[in-house]
This record gives C-alpha cells, structure tokens and sequence, in this order.
C-alpha cells in the first residue's frame, strides 16, 4: 500500500468532514445559498486541501447537483431538507461527504434516518469480499424498511487522483452491480439516497457546476479567445468539476457567456440538477471509505 497517498485521503476526509459540519451549522431560514458554499469551501481551503468538487446544496426534491450562481438571491427556508454535498481533495486524493439537514421542522427526521442508518449498514457490511450488489442489497432492505424507496439511478463510486468517479459503481438497489467485488485498497463513496417519490431522478435546469471534458477538441478551435479561456480553466481545475462562480478572475468577460460558448465547442459541460421523478423529497448521506480486506475505514 502506498500510505503516502493514503495519508493524503485521510486528511481530505478529514477536512471534508469537518467541512461538512460546519456548513450543516449554517444551515438556518433566511441564510444565503451562495454565503454556505462560499463559507464552507473556504474552510476547506483554509485548512490546507482543495476544493474536490463545488459545495452542492440540493434542497427538497432536488436529490443533487445545485450550486449557487454568482449571483445566486436563494435563501432557505424552515422546512427545507438540505443535502449538503462537500469534497476536499489533498494531492488530488480526494474524500466525498453528504448529510441531510432539515431546517427547523421534524417532518422528514425518518426519511433522514433512513438514508443514515442505509449507509452504516453499507459500511458494516463493505469489505473486498462483498459483492457489490449484496451492498445495495443491504441499502436498498434498510430504507424499504423505513418506508422509503431507495433511488435506484444515483450510486457511489470509485475515487482517484483528480477523479471524483472512477471504478466501480456501488449500487443502491440489490439487483445491480452483480458478484463484482471491491478490492483491499480501493477509495470509494458510498451514498444511499432515501425518497417518497418515484425512486428515480430525471435530470432537469443546469446547476451552475461544469467539468472540462475533452481537451483534443481544443485544438480545433480557431477562436483565440475561447481557446485562453479553456485553457486557463483546465490548468486550474483539471478533471475535477468546477462552480460558474469560481470563474470570476479567469474569464475576463461575461462568465456565463464564456460558459456557454465552451459547452458550445464541447470543451466543457454543465451538469444538469437532478430531481426526484415524481418530485418526492429526497434525504442522503454520504462518506468516503478505504476498502479492506475484512472490513473499512471511514476516513470523513
Ligand atoms: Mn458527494
Ligand atoms: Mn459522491
């Protein structure tokens, strides 16, 4: 095992942690999407990891992939159920946390459970000897049991260097991911997400977060300004997603123009939000484990 990369796992995990814990504290009626993200990333910054992925605040029905705009007036309201979705990287080795707040009210403190006690079951059972679909399995059985619907097209995944999904998909539903098994060493998240709804997402408005895709396309680009603007944009995020808002200082003209143009040429792509089928609200949770051979660790 190379522990020096496992080192650096460890302490994304660590600051993604305690990242999360922070922005879940900041959660309270009238507070600023854009004041949460902006906070809690600075805080990752502040204790010396990067930035893995935009800070995602999905509230309600939405089960992932929103993050303020620049210019974002959203505030959250008692009531909101909140999943926080936070990312730190070290070296580029990068831990991967969720949990779900909801603000002010108990109406949805089950459907919380649900998802929560989902995962620790997950992790329980998560070793290099446990097909993958015996960990939905596990997942799927624990939220049913609650009386929720797992969502069966959102998975955890394999972590890397610089890569937010990598490997193998880990399963929210028992009758995917077949005899795979995990291996000694791998990095992966695991993520249950519980619902009243339909138990799917559809992919629907864009989520203010991007991702450089193919760069050999950049090369056909004649337009010498779009060119910089790539280029500046993957030297300084790479393959990891990107919020619109962090775009400020290196695009010098509109950024969402910009953004547009690059998603255009097919240089960059927009991650849509992801929403619950039938609009059920959504609950998850979230961490980031090394596989061993006889069981895991939890590094956030
Ligand atoms: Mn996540
Ligand atoms: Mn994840």
């Amino acid at each position: 095992m190379n522990e020096t990369m496992y080192d650096s796992y460890r302490q994304a995990g660590r600051i993604a942690a305690e990242a999360r814990e922070y922005g879940a504290s900041l959660l309270k009626p009238g507070a600023l999407f854009l004041d949460v993200a902006s906070k809690v990333e600075a805080r990752i910054l502040e204790k010396g990891a990067g930035l893995a992925f935009p800070v995602n605040l999905a509230c309600n029905t939405l089960a992932a992939h929103y993050s303020p705009h620049a210019d974002d007036p959203s505030t959250f309201s008692r009531g909101d159920v909140v999943k926080l979705d936070v990312g730190a990287h070290v070296n580029g080795y990068i831990a991967d946390t969720a949990v779900t707040v909801e603000i002010g009210t108990h109406i949805y403190e089950k459907m919380i459970t649900a998802s929560s006690e989902a995962l620790n079951q997950a992790i329980t059972h998560c070793n290099a000897h446990t097909p993958l679909s015996a960990i939905g399995e596990v997942i799927e059985q624990t939220i049913t049991s609650y009386g929720y619907k797992p969502i069966d097209n959102l998975m955890g995944h394999g972590l890397g260097c610089y890569e937010l999904h990598t490997g193998v998909s880990i399963p929210n539903i028992g009758s995917y991911g077949g005899s795979t098994t995990l291996s000694e060493g791998d990095v992966v998240a695991i993520e249950p997400f519980a619902t009243n709804g339909a138990g799917h997402v559809i992919a629907g408005k864009g989520s203010n977060i991007y991702l450089c895709t193919n760069s050999f396309k950049a090369k056909l680009i004649r337009d010498a300004k779009t060119k910089g603007v790539y280029a500046k944009l993957l030297s300084q995020f790479k393959t990891l997603p990107f919020a619109q808002r962090w775009c400020d200082s290196l695009v010098q003209s509109n950024v969402d123009v910009a953004l547009r143009k690059l998603s255009f040429y097919g240089l960059t792509k927009q991650y849509p939000q992801l929403v619950e089928a039938k609009n059920g609200t959504v609950t998850q949770k979230e961490h980031t484990v090394i596989v061993r051979e006889e069981d895991c660790e939890v590094i956030t």
